[in-house]
């Protein structure tokens, strides 16, 4: 049984409810992991915040030099944590490991956190008068994450919160939640006072209970658009800081004048690498003008047939399984619709069976042709190893379909010309833009958020935004007693 982390000790849930997790390249069951009642998840919030105010008073640059530690040690243990990653997941080694390094690249920020908490000071701001301000820590936050990057989505929050001063409970998806628990034992080890970080595993009961307690202050959110905008609104009448980031439907615009082998490359591992199943993948192909759009199909085709689909341990595979039956039940479906709505699929990857693995849930890649923007299959998030193409006649009709559409999450342009590179830049309506790169998630000192409904709430996440979202200003005005005498003062002080 898959157990809690609370108060620096591992802990079996004894709510009597429990889910299995399975090993998507076999459909095997691999484990149990206990849902935690509404009394276990109060545990950890208690957890936390009795270890808050010592580890609020503790200073920055402590607090840095256990993120130091913790930053080796995920790089000593980096394979363990990709295998355990692949093993819940799917999804192969390579791409497990480089989850791994984005999010420990967020725990190599914070080790610069004294210089992010550094306030301003301003002398005599009235007569012998100084005022300074900086931000403070909130208290208990909390993390809830979704199952496509096990370790890199907590690894984007619980960080920054706690080199900030706060104290934290994770709740890991159900689906894969053992990698996330293993990382935070790492930070354990590098020296983490007990309960400044807890994990709890468990459904919409442990979410529920998280986003009703008392003493949390600040919720982050990582997962599908409709789960994000009902805790947003749930947390935020609760009267807590929320950031709820959900899902994506990302284009690529690919203008006549591309280097189409680039592009195609690009769209081959923004579409397809871990089984379509990334936040910012590419769903969406757009080529502006018929000629583009056929040499674009041309190309694409040969690919995505002999894209390689094996599990995780399989040198050679460029993608492994979906996550569960039912998300492959749901793909299947919803290319099912994609047919009959009369969309034309150029590779067909719905009956892939591999051998020895005849009970995993793969998929082989599926490529769509004149998709239009009135279909499922171009309205909703798939997130599954499905590209779509749809063909724009202009660069203006590119743009308007990408602004039109509800989610904001990424984007990309594909082209020579910088004119229009940064037209696109200037005026799209999404968050995370590339220009020839695909895939344009911001390094760990930027922040990642989309705009639309791709996200909820005011901030970003991890980076600059982070350390806004989990901190608040305080202002402090200060005059001693040698001061000027000046009497009761009733006007407004100037
Ligand atoms: P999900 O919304 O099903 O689950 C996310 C979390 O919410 C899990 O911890 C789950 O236990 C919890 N949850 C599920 N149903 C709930 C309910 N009814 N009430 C309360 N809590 C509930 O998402 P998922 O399937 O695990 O992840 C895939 C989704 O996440 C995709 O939509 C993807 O685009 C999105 N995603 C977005 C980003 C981003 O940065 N914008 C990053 C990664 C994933």
């Amino acid at each position: 049984m898959i157990e809690n982390l609370i108060g620096g000790q591992r802990v079996a849930s004894k709510s009597g409810k429990s889910q299995s997790v399975y090993n998507p390249a076999t459909g095997e069951a691999i484990d149990e992991v206990g849902l935690s009642s509404v009394d276990e998840v109060a545990a950890a919030v208690e957890s936390a915040a009795a270890a808050f105010p010592a580890w609020a008073a503790t200073p920055p640059l402590k607090r840095a030099s256990i993120m130091f530690r913790f930053n080796e040690l995920i790089i000593q243990h980096a394979d363990d944590i990709a295998r355990e990653i692949s093993r819940e997941h799917g999804k192969t080694h390579d791409d497990a490991l480089g989850e791994v390094q984005r999010g420990r690249e967020v725990v190599e920020f914070v080790c610069g956190i004294p210089q992010m908490l550094k306030g301003e000071f301003s002398r005599n701001v009235g007569p012998q008068i100084d005022s300074y301000s900086d931000r403070q820590a909130l208290g208990v936050c909390v993390g809830i994450t979704p199952f496509n990057f096990p370790a890199m989505v907590p690894l984007w929050m619980y960080p920054v919160a706690i080199a900030c001063g706060n104290t934290y409970v994770l709740k890991p998806s159900e689906r894969d939640p053992s990698a996330a628990l293993m990382v935070a034992d790492l930070l354990n080890q590098a020296g983490l006072p007990p309960g400044v970080l807890n994990v709890v595993h468990g459904d919409k009961t442990a979410v529920d209970a998280l986003l009703d307690h008392p003493k949390v202050q600040a919720v982050s959110f990582v997962g599908s658009t409709p789960i994000a905008e009902y805790v947003y609104n749930r947390g935020n009448q609760n009267g807590k800081r929320v950031q709820a980031l959900g899902g994506a439907k990302n284009h690529m615009v690919i203008m006549p004048d591309a280097d189409m082998d680039q592009a195609v490359d690009a769209l081959m591992g923004a579409g397809f690498g871990s089984a379509g199943e990334r936040c910012m993948a590419i769903s969406v192909a757009v080529p502006v003008g018929e000629e583009t759009a056929d040499r674009l199909v041309a190309a694409l085709r040969p690919k995505v047939e002999a894209l390689k689909v094996g599990p995780a341990d399989d040198p050679d595979a460029e993608m492994g399984p979906v996550i569960t039956a039912d998300a492959k039940q749901r793909i299947t479906t919803l290319i099912d619709g994609g047919v009959e709505a009369g969309a034309e699929l150029v590779v067909d990857g719905r009956h892939m069976s591999l051998q020895g693995y005849e009970n995993g849930y793969f998929l082989g890649g599926s490529l769509f042709d004149k998709v239009t923007t009135d279909m499922e299959i171009y309205k909703q998030e798939i997130f599954g190893p499905v590209l779509a193409v749809v063909r724009a006649s202009d660069y203006n009709e590119a743009v308007t379909m990408i602004n039109d559409h509800e989610y904001g999450n990424g984007t990309a342009i594909f082209t020579r010309d910088g004119d229009a590179a940064r037209s696109f830049a200037d005026s799209i309506q999404v968050g995370m833009v590339g220009v020839n790169v695909p895939i344009p998630v911001p390094v760990a000192y930027h922040s990642f958020g989309g705009w639309k409904r791709s996200i909820f709430g005011d901030h970003s996440i991890y980076g600059p935004e982070g350390v806004h979202f989990y901190t608040r200003l305080k202002t402090v005005t200060t005059r001693w007693p040698t001061g000027i005498k000046e009497g009761a003062v009733f006007d407004f002080p100037t």
